[in-house]
């Protein structure tokens, strides 16, 4: 949506930062392209099939690139494998041991995440950064307020924003200094309001893609809260080229809550929206659970579709009045309505079916229509 379509932006959201374009695999990053994105695999990486059934789980719901735990050498080499039954491009994320970037690369990541402090010193450094520039794999630059450079850390006296920049900064600088400026940099930190404001003090320093989250963000609510918060922030801002929400739960919830994130900050508009009610009093069908699974059917959707779940026909309807299909409760029955024409009453253990059919309904009709 740019600003003329949108009815209630006054045009004071900023414009999208300008940074350079770099490509993952195919995807690309940076620059005009859409915010990219991702998520981390939690299987044990050299569980070649858990891990790829995961990836393609999370495919489907809308991940883009995906990111795999590298902590030995069986599970670089297990990227080959995987590799060759996914459809998206996989990094690799690494610490500590550069041979291990080195063994993913030509395994098949696209990308690798290294903290360039940690890899084991600056010739280890630039064995990577060859074998790098070689398959043309691009770098991330992962900053992370738990594994700061200790000169730095007492420079500042802890992991500060400013603290976080210089060493983002230090460490494009050596990756530039061995020819390689695929980049894309990460500033992490479990707090909220540093996260934002490293990423704007690093934003001003480098024209760099950025990769946005905040790390260890927590649960379903303190992550989602979290991770709303400060995406959410720096998204307005014009912040921010591909991301990450990290819950402690399924990465499946990480690309919805993303994706949410994304549709709120109006920079990118995938999959439904889902207009709900809180329920009250005058409630008398199970809208939880209706709404629940919903939400579950609706992750599989790319296109941009409304849906509106409603506890009741009062304020139902007419709340969802702009929803391309609504449903709402009354005793043991239910109502589908399409904008404000009402299609059919239903038994209420006949909803949840009847109303799914007139969501494929309305998503062949308009996304057919668009193909002729
Ligand atoms: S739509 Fe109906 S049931 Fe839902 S909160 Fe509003 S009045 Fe209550």
């Amino acid at each position: 949506m740019n600003k003329r379509d949108c009815k209630t932006c006054d045009g004071s959201m900023k414009e999208r930062r300008k940074t350079r374009t770099i490509f993952i695999g195919d995807i690309a990053i940076g620059g005009d392209n859409p915010v990219v994105v991702q998520s981390m695999c939690n299987t044990d990486t050299r569980d070649v099939s858990s891990t790829v059934a995961q990836i393609k789980r999370l495919e489907a719901v809308g991940c883009e690139v995906i990111r795999v735990a590298v902590p030995d050498m069986e599970a670089a080499q297990a990227i080959t494998d995987i590799v060759k039954s996914i459809s998206i491009p996989l990094i690799a994320d690494i610490h500590f041991d550069w041979r291990l970037a080195v063994v993913s690369m030509e395994a098949g990541a696209r990308g690798i995440r290294i903290n360039p402090g940690n890899i084991g010193g600056r010739e280890k450094l630039e064995k990577v950064v060859r074998v790098a520039r070689e398959r043309a794999v691009p770098i991330r630059v992962g900053v992370n307020s738990g594994s700061l450079e200790a000169d730095i850390r007492k420079r500042h006296g802890g992991p500060t924003p400013e603290a976080l920049v210089e060493s983002a900064m230090r460490n494009i600088e050596y990756v530039c200094d061995m020819g390689w400026e695929e980049i894309k940099v990460s500033i992490k930190s479990s707090d909220v309001m540093d996260t934002i404001e490293s990423y704007r003090l690093l934003s001003l320093r480098s024209d760099f893609p950025l990769h946005i989250g905040v790390t260890e963000a927590g649960g379903l609510i303190a992550g989602t809260v979290k991770s709303s918060v400060a995406l959410g922030s720096l998204l307005i801002d014009g912040i921010g080229d591909t991301m990450r929400v990290s819950l402690t739960r399924d990465p499946e919830e990480e690309i919805a809550v993303a994706y949410e994130i994304l549709r709120a900050a109006r920079r990118r508009f995938r999959g439904p929206e889902i207009i709900s009610c809180p329920t009250c009093g005058r409630t008398e069908i199970d809208l939880f659970s209706l709404a629940e699974e919903v939400e579950r059917r609706a992750r599989q959707i790319p296109h941009p579709i409304k849906l509106a779940v409603m506890g009741c026909v009062v304020n139902g309807p007419g709340e969802a009045r702009e929803a391309d299909i609504g449903l709402a409760g009354g005793k043991g029955i239910g109502i589908i309505f399409q904008g404000e024409r009402v299609l059919e009453k239903v038994r209420e253990e006949d909803l949840l079916e009847r109303f799914w059919f007139h969501v494929e309904r309305v998503l062949e009709e308009k996304f057919q229509q668009k193909k002729r």
